[in-house]
């Protein structure tokens, strides 16, 4: 073959180096010896030509010499920006290894660190000081077909609090989780941070941090500036579904409030938690063989996540046979101030239908042992908050007492898995929203499961992308909740998880899509015809990290 002439014959793809520097396209080493003559890459390569299972054994034994969370995670993010699909090739082999790594805990302690590690553009950044031109900013992004955009203003990241534009890194990790867990394809995806200054003092004064260094713009102000975003977005990419995540929980039940009905959106931190946590209690049900309708559910936090579960909740119950109002009675919430009831004043929106005609009382104990809960979640960002006095509590009630502590990164969980199956005799029912190792007592080792929203998001958006529905609805992630807890074996539920293995996600997340976009048709939401076979019409969107052939 004649190199020279035979270069480029696939027209569209670029030569040389700016193939090898296109992650999306380059195969590293793995280049065949055809593509290396057709694209003009002899001599920019080592000669041989390794295979991707090399490939992986190479960065896998790279990966085992780092020595902290934060270095493997920059090592993954440079292997992404390097070669995509290797990454995601590697990174579904071992996503239950990896998973903590991009994503929480320690996407946390990256976001904390993101302006001394940033490296190159993974998202676009929407700032204040180009109010006007967010269309224009949008339409550099360089991929044209966005189907899923991941959005945050940086205002209550994890349990991290306000951490500006260094929020970026949740848009990216989210991403790169509906694309190993639902299979969307990395070029429908675009991560978006919205930087309308930050409060946090300290990066107010950081002289390396790369946001507005001014107090975070409020009021009528922000809303035009979100009001150009999403008109901006509709304007790009018509079709895109956009998840709102970590925002300050005022501006999030607001933004929901405002845009769920207008256009394809959902907000992952009130709508997906609610998801993953009524599917631990579904799973939670069918160990104690009880009804969800009968329990009495006392809540810690009663921010965007304890809201978002609480309604979600609701309508289960609701759908068990009970009224709405009826439901709401067996719910209780205690926020950073006590227990949510009528006598209190100006109580935000959200916690009005939850404020019970009861006694004030000032904390969980309290709470504990005045309302004799069956079910404890801990959504507060309150390290330790579960002491062992509450644990023990709860284990005097109930002879199976569910317990979630939810909160995030792990040192924001309410308590530890051992915490609460040494306080309760080896009887709770745990789940937490950081992942914990197994728990070995009187002989039997727990196998305690993560809520991780990662259940739910990606298959959600599979479905609504793959049925092309004009809306996210609440009965969407009732569903999702249902079938996620359908997933989990009695093998499992019999280790204390209460949710599926992660390395089962991409048949996890089929299910799930599938009944949402069955849903989207039933419900006249969705703009595609519907496929004979829902569940193989997605699978096959779902995108493999496969290398295509150039030659
Ligand atoms: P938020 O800021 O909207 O709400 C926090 C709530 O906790 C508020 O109601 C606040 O009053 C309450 N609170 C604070 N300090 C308290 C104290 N000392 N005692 C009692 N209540 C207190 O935040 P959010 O979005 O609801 O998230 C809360 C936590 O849940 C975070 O740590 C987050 O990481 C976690 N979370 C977990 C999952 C998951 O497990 N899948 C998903 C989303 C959020």
């Amino acid at each position: 073959m004649n190199e020279a002439t035979n270069i480029a014959y696939n027209v569209g793809l670029p030569t040389g180096l700016q193939l090898i520097n296109d992650p999306g396209l380059n195969k590293g080493t793995a280049f065949t010896e055809a593509e290396r003559i057709a694209y003009g890459l002899r001599g920019l390569l080592p000669p041989r030509v390794n295979t991707m299972e090399e490939q992986v054994r190479r960065v896998l034994g790279n990966y085992g010499r780092k020595t902290s969370d934060i270095e493997r995670y920059i090592f993954l993010a440079a292997l992404k920006d390097r070669n995509r699909t290797l990454f995601y090739r590697v990174l579904l082999e071992n996503l239950e290894e990896m998973m903590p790594i991009l994503y929480t805990p320690t996407v946390g302690k990256a976001c904390q660190e993101y302006v001394h590690i940033y490296r190159r553009p993974s998202g676009i950044f929407i700032s204040a000081t180009n109010k006007g031109h967010f269309r224009d900013n949008l339409r550099n992004w360089p991929n044209r077909n966005v189907r899923v955009i991941v959005v945050t203003d940086g205002e209550r990241i994890l349990g991290l609090g306000d951490l500006g534009v260094a929020g970026m890194g949740i848009p990216i990790g989210k991403l790169v989780l509906y694309t190993a867990c639902a299979g969307i394809h990395p070029s429908w995806c675009l991560p978006v941070t919205i930087d309308v200054g930050t409060n946090n003092t300290a990066l107010q004064k950081d002289p390396l941090y790369f946001g507005l260094q001014h107090e975070r713009i409020r009021g009528d102000a922000y809303d035009e500036l979100l009001e150009e975003f999403i008109v901006a977005v509709g304007d790009n990419f018509p079709r895109c579904l956009i998840q709102f995540e970590d925002f300050g929980n005022t501006n999030a039940f607001r933004l929901l409030n405002r845009y769920k009905d207008r256009i394809c959106t959902f907000n992952d931190d009130i709508q997906g938690t609610a998801a993953v946590a009524l599917a631990g209690l579904f799973s939670a049900m069918r160990v104690t063989r009880g009804k969800l309708k009968d329990q009495k559910i006392l809540f810690l936090g009663a921010g965007e996540a304890g809201a978002g579960i609480g309604n979600l909740i609701v309508s289960a119950m609701a759908d068990e046979g009970i009224s709405a109002s009826e439901a709401r009675q067996r719910l209780w919430f205690i926020d950073s101030k006590g227990l949510v009831c009528s006598r209190r004043e100006n109580l935000a929106e959200h916690k009005l239908p939850y404020a019970h005609d009861h006694e004030y009382l000032p904390d969980l104990l309290s709470a504990v042992k005045a309302l004799k809960p069956g079910v404890i979640i801990g959504v507060s960002g309150q390290q330790n908050a579960f002491t062992s006095e509450i644990i023990q509590e709860m284990g005097k009630i109930n002879k199976s007492p569910i317990i979630f502590a939810l909160s995030n990164p792990t040192d924001n969980a309410e308590c530890t898995a051992e915490a609460a199956y040494k306080g309760t005799e080896g009887r709770a029912i745990f789940a937490s929203g950081s992942p914990f190792g197994p728990v070995k007592m009187n002989g039997r080792t727990f196998t305690p499961g993560q809520g991780n929203n990662a259940y739910i998001f990606p298959g959600i958006g599979l479905g609504v992308a793959g049925s092309k529905a004009a809306r996210v609805t609440d009965e969407m992630f009732l569903t999702a909740a249902r079938v996620l807890a359908q997933q989990v074996t009695d093998a499992e539920l019999s280790t204390g998880s209460l949710y599926p293995r992660l390395n089962r996600i991409r048949e996890i997340s089929a299910e799930i899509a599938s009944a949402v976009a069955q849903l989207a048709h039933e419900r006249g939401l969705a703009k595609s015809d519907l496929p004979k076979d829902m569940k193989s019409h997605l699978r096959s969107l779902m995108w493999e990290p496969i290398y295509q052939e150039y030659v």
